[in-house]
């Protein structure tokens, strides 16, 4: 019997797990990425000008779990960077969760008054309210507010961004962006936020960095397969790993347009959104994240298309009952086999943020050491 793992993956899951069996067990285990570098769509690089690019589309690291912070924090330092989202509603430069502050921006002081005093009657000062239940008002004045929000943030966005509206797409989805009745422009009030201080690449290099791991680039699963290991942690896509013999599951996919300009700033913030006009989603300005220095600056603009293998990469699961329901067939022929494990995004086939993705290797890790 092999004393060897296989990790399929080098994201954070497969790198939280690989670290993990490496460090606390002292095994031997094999990590291949069947891309050319490390870090899965976390990966970041320095371009010429000296910016951290993050090659798929912005990262921002938040976490309410003191567990995955300490665990991240043995690798990297963070900086106090606090992510805001900035959004265009029809040519009004804004703050995205919906709050308080919006609320004056987009409207007439007097009527902006009239609908906190409102807001406030229905719900509790720093209440976050899913934007299906804020549609849920009787009052005329919330009712009108609701719609505004609706289409202004949440409809043409979610149309692009999905290919489907907010109300066909599944409630988690919009959920994650609240209104917010508050003026916290933050996007997220986790207690711990930040940027790695030398990036997310570095990060995961140190965390594989141990002499009983061993790294093979451009590598894919099939290509080692019929090794013989004593357990597998595939954080691939898990209708791949059985041939897709149920069908194939389904993912949103993005394309990032880098553009170089010869300018210090190109927008006033990190990420700005554009739910209202153009085709595409937002525009990430790099430099922002670790306050960079140079008298450049390099946008992307994201636009949002379906997955197609060969074509693009996975980077969002789509939870439809459909799709749902096929990765139940692919999850019961998963508990059949003996010591694979499945996890990450395309795993769990589950919209995991970073921070989330960690824990689930940590609990899978805890799960195996007190059964084994
Ligand atoms: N969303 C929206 N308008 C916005 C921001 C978000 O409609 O300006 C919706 C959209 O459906 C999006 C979801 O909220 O997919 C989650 O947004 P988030 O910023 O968390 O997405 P991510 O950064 O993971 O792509």
């Amino acid at each position: 019997m092999s004393e060897k793992n296989l990790v399929v993956g080098s994201g954070f899951s497969g790198a939280t797990i690989a670290n993990l069996l490496a460090d606390k067990l002292g095994e031997e285990v094999l990590v291949i990425d069947k891309k050319s570098h490390i870090a899965g769509n976390c990966f970041d690089y320095r371009d010429e000008n000296g910016i951290m690019i993050h090659k798929y589309g912005s990262h921002v690291f938040h976490t309410k779990s003191e567990k995955v912070w300490n665990y991240i924090r043995q690798f990297t330092d963070f900086n106090t960077y606090m992510h805001k989202v900035l959004g265009v509603l029809n040519g009004i430069e804004t703050h995205i969760p919906f709050n308080f502050n919006t609320l004056y921006d987009v409207f007439p002081s007097t009527f902006a008054v009239k609908l906190e005093e409102k807001l406030l009657d229905v719900f509790q000062l720093n209440a976050k309210v899913p934007i299906l239940e804020f549609l849920k008002q009787d009052d005329d004045d919330l009712k009108f507010l609701a719609n505004y929000v609706y289409e202004k943030i949440f409809l043409y966005y979610t149309i692009k961004q999905w290919g489907i509206t907010p109300k066909e797409v599944d409630d988690a989805v919009t959920s994650r962006i609240p209104v917010y009745l508050s003026k916290d422009n933050r996007y997220s009030q986790d207690r711990f936020q930040g940027i790695p201080l030398e990036g997310y690449t570095k990060t995961i290099e140190r965390m594989l960095d141990l002499p009983n791991i061993e790294v093979r680039l451009n590598t894919s699963y099939n290509d080692v397969k019929y090794g013989n290991f004593k357990r597998i942690f595939y954080t691939g896509s898990i209708d791949e790993f059985f041939d897709y013999k149920y069908g194939q599951l389904q993912y949103r996919s993005v394309n990032f347009k880098l553009e170089t300009h010869n300018m210090e700033h190109y927008q006033s913030n990190a990420v700005v959104n554009y739910p209202c006009n153009y085709d595409f989603t937002r525009i990430h300005e790099y430099k922002y994240y670790l306050n960079d220095r140079s008298d450049k600056t390099v946008i992307a603009k994201e636009y949002s298309e379906s997955f197609e293998p060969g074509k693009n990469e996975r980077y969002y699961p789509i939870p439809t009952n459909e799709n749902t329901e096929l990765y139940k067939k692919y999850f019961e022929d998963a508990k059949s086999l003996h010591n694979v494990y499945f996890l990450g995004r395309l795993g769990d086939y589950m919209y995991y943020d970073m921070d989330k993705a960690i824990l689930r290797a940590l609990e899978l890790f805890e799960e195996i050491t007190k059964t084994n």
